[in-house]
């Protein structure tokens, strides 16, 4: 590790003001994601700015019916929370089918979005890596990429998006509200996170110094029956190999309102928005499900070592769709 400085702000403004122009500069949140990153030295910012006394830790329901969400909120609080369990079962699945108890008990609703990924060669620092240093090249692409994307790689980088938090975010239409030196704005959730392109690098639409403030998610008819089913090498404390969020509005055995969003395949968390299209007006039969997982595959590219991953990918949202396609409202 390297020297660094390390500052504990007590407002938004302060913790804005210490980042400013600063490139160096980082917020630290729960610290799993940041300090780990530090101590391999993939990440080295110079500043620390600690953000965790900042009035950001509440869960309010707003009088629209949507519920805003404190980017300070701990995984394991929001996942427990009685209106989150509830209204949004398939976020409060996603919170608990990642990491371990402590890790979800430290780390933080604005830090899950921002985590980096876990492709081995990014944490590798002999190995070339185009995301860690541009125009290095990516090890992935003719490596070993078991765990690696199908859906939105390019050419320069193949690396999944981790966050199983983020995949329910995706489906539940969520709005990101941040802060910077020019004020308050909100983001679509679905226009957060950056395909990789040409520059994978670049994996986010903040802006340099901008703090996320919280996580909005729209009230909505269809995410109450709704559910996180999630794929992976060992029980517990492992990351998606495939995951999905589904949640539908049937009415009468037909389907008015469908949502899937997908984990483990994606260079970012992934909405199937298409897939949710073909579902519309069907019965919630398994038929019509496998269908509607054809479609949400169709543009998937495989690699050597992870070819298995589209018809898992399938059976993970065919499996996830059979669970609440039985509640009829
Ligand atoms: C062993 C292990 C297993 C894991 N397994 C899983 C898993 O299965 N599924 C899963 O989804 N996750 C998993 N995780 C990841 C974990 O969920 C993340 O590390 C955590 O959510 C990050 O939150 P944090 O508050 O600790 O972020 P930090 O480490 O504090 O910060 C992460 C990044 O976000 C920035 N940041 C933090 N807060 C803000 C803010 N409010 N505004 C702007 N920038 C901010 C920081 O500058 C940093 O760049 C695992 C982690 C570990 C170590
Ligand atoms: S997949 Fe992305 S993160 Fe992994 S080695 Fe290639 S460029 Fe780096």
């Amino acid at each position: 590790m390297y020297p660094f400085t390390y500052i504990k702000a007590k407002t938004n403004k302060d913790a804005i003001a210490a980042i400013g122009s600063n490139t160096n500069a980082k917020f630290i949140g729960g610290g799993t994601n940041i300090v780990d990153l530090m101590k391999m030295n993939i990440e080295k910012p110079h500043q620390l700015v600690d953000i965790t006394s900042l009035d950001l830790k509440k869960i309010e329901t707003l009088s629209n019916g949507n519920v805003k969400i404190g980017a300070l909120v701990r995984n394991s609080d929001l996942a427990y929370h009685k209106t989150i369990a509830e209204k949004f079962p398939m976020l409060s699945k996603a919170l608990l089918a990642g990491a371990s108890a402590q890790l979800r008990n430290m780390a933080t609703a604005g830090g899950n979005i921002l985590q980096r990924t876990r492709c081995y060669y990014f944490y590798d620092t002999a190995t070339p890596c185009n995301k860690r240093e541009p125009g290095s090249g990516c090890s992935a692409i003719k490596g070993y990429n078991r765990m690696h994307a199908i859906l939105g790689t390019s050419d320069k980088c193949i690396a999944t998006h981790p966050s199983d938090m983020c995949v329910a975010l995706s489906a539940l239409d969520a709005i990101v509200h941040v802060e910077g030196i020019n004020g308050e704005r909100t983001i679509n959730f679905l226009d957060f996170h950056l395909l990789p392109g040409d520059t994978p690098e670049k994996e986010n639409v903040l802006q340099q110094g901008e703090l996320i403030t919280a996580i909005e998610i729209p009230s909505s008819s269809f995410a109450k029956n709704s559910t996180y089913l999630k794929v992976r090498d060992r029980a517990s404390y492992e990351f998606a190999l495939t995951s999905a969020a589904v949640a539908l509005d049937i009415h009468n055995g037909t389907i008015s309102n469908a949502r899937i969003a997908l984990g483990g395949v994606g260079t970012k968390p992934w909405r199937a928005k298409e897939a949710e299209q073909s579902l519309i007006n069907k019965k919630a039969t398994t038929e019509n499900f496998s269908a509607a997982a054809n479609v949400a595959l169709k543009d998937a590219v495989t690699y050597k070592y992870n070819a298995f991953k589209p018809q898992l990918a399938k059976q993970t949202i065919i499996s996830a769709l059979q669970m609440i396609g039985g509640n009829n409202g």
